[in-house]
């Protein structure tokens, strides 16, 4: 299997941002000169990332001189690596992708590094790949290994808490008896967090999204599965063994569709982003033949598309049944929904809003705010980060 890394997007822009983080780090204190002479980037390329790194908090800028220049009698703003206390490396693991990031415990990403395979039938090779992965992030941010102090995942599918091990039903086939915390310790050599990609995302919200001041919020993951993760009271819960929040395996009525669980009926065998997608590619590409590759547009471009819209309003309504009577039973004041169907914003959560209206009690239907992720894809990373800094600050040394 080959793990093909995704390129950076702006991969000489962070590597500009990696020179400038590392000779920092090295020299402390630097005027732009000073900088532009010790890295051989021009002024104007030193300007703009110094820009870029006081706009995300990670440099100071004083007027005071600059060791160097002192004695010359001109006063050169002098630049500083702000330090946060730890570092910590966060992942997320996808079906088919596991992204690394590193970041400092203020939740600020310093580095970041994507890669598509396949994650569900080779635990082994997604092992290697997040450790290389790992290694590509760091380089991007300027720093080494040795200085993480602790570091958390999310997976995509059911770990049993008592015993840290991937258990079935779950998609994870190739995964079920492996303990993923126990393996990146090995590899890593630090304190590890592992937790499910919707547990995750739910911290991700709390933390860093949209639910930043809410206690008791459901974050769903609607991608290839369904699943919630369940912020309870302001503290993740996960069940008796770690498996709540199962909600793509909630049977609907008159629904006679096979699961993949073995179960005919559930949530996620009506309305998974694979059925969604095949779906639009009937009424988008109605002439493709089964089985031909079609190249749909971004579902948050289907809006203002009628016959898209009304596929993605569909569904919402779908997953929604099933959302009512999660509301109905634990009265969350939000409902925030992610992963690549959630990135379809309006249309599906206005579907979702129609069957709570519908279906949950008028009292709770109306104590709940149902939103899209304003987080994109990266929830459930923004998660893992939280995770890993609560280890990082939390461990005793
Ligand atoms: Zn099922």
């Amino acid at each position: 299997m080959t793990a093909l890394a995704t390129p950076a997007p702006s991969a000489r822009r962070l590597r500009t941002r990696a020179t400038l983080l590392a000779v920092l780090s090295e020299h402390g204190t630097l005027s732009r000169a000073e900088i532009s002479r010790l890295t051989g980037l021009s002024r104007s390329a030193v300007s703009s990332a110094v820009t870029d790194l006081l706009d995300e908090g990670l440099v100071s800028e004083t007027t005071s001189p600059a060791p160097a220049t002192a004695g010359r009698g001109r006063r050169a703003a002098a630049v500083t690596l702000r330090r946060a206390h730890a570092l910590v490396l966060a992942f997320d693991f996808g079906h088919t992708h596991v992204t690394a990031a590193v970041a400092d415990t203020t939740g600020t990403v310093l580095g970041e590094a994507t890669a598509h395979l396949d994650v569900d039938n080779h635990p082994r090779e997604v092992l290697d790949a997040a450790e290389s992965l790992a290694r590509q992030a760091l380089d991007a941010a300027g720093h080494r290994l040795d200085e993480i102090t602790a570091l958390a995942a999310g997976i995509p599918g059911a770990l049993d808490t008592r015993t840290n091990v991937v258990r079935a039903p779950s998609t994870l086939s190739q995964w079920i008896g492996m303990d993923p915390a126990a393996e990146l310790g090995r590899v890593f050599g630090r304190p590890v967090a592992v937790g499910n990609d919707a547990e995750m995302g739910a911290r991700g919200e709390r933390a860093y999204g949209t639910g930043h001041t809410v206690n008791d919020l459901v974050y769903v993951k609607a991608s290839t599965g369904i699943g919630a993760g369940l912020l309870l009271d302001g503290r993740i819960y996960r069940g008796a063994s770690g498996i709540s929040g199962e909600i793509g395996h909630i049977q609907l009525p008159d629904t006679g569709t096979w699961c993949r669980c073995g179960n005919r009926g559930c949530l996620e065998s009506v309305a998974s982003i694979v059925e969604v997608r095949r779906r639009l590619v009937h009424v988008l590409a109605p002439g493709a033949r089964p089985g031909e590759t079609v190249d749909l547009p971004p579902l948050d471009r289907l809006a203002d598309v009628p016959a898209a819209a009304r596929v993605i309003g569909e569904a919402g309504r779908t997953i929604g049944r099933v959302l009512a009577d999660l509301v109905n039973c634990l009265n969350p004041a939000a409902i925030i929904i992610g992963g690549e169907l959630g990135q379809a914003g309006d249309p599906l959560v206005h579907g979702i809003r129609e069957s709570v209206d519908r279906y949950a009690q008028p009292a709770v239907a109306e104590a709940v705010d149902i939103r899209a992720t304003r987080l994109g894809l990266r929830s459930e990373l923004y998660g893992a980060i939280d995770a890993a800094i609560t280890v990082a600050t939390t461990r005793t040394h």
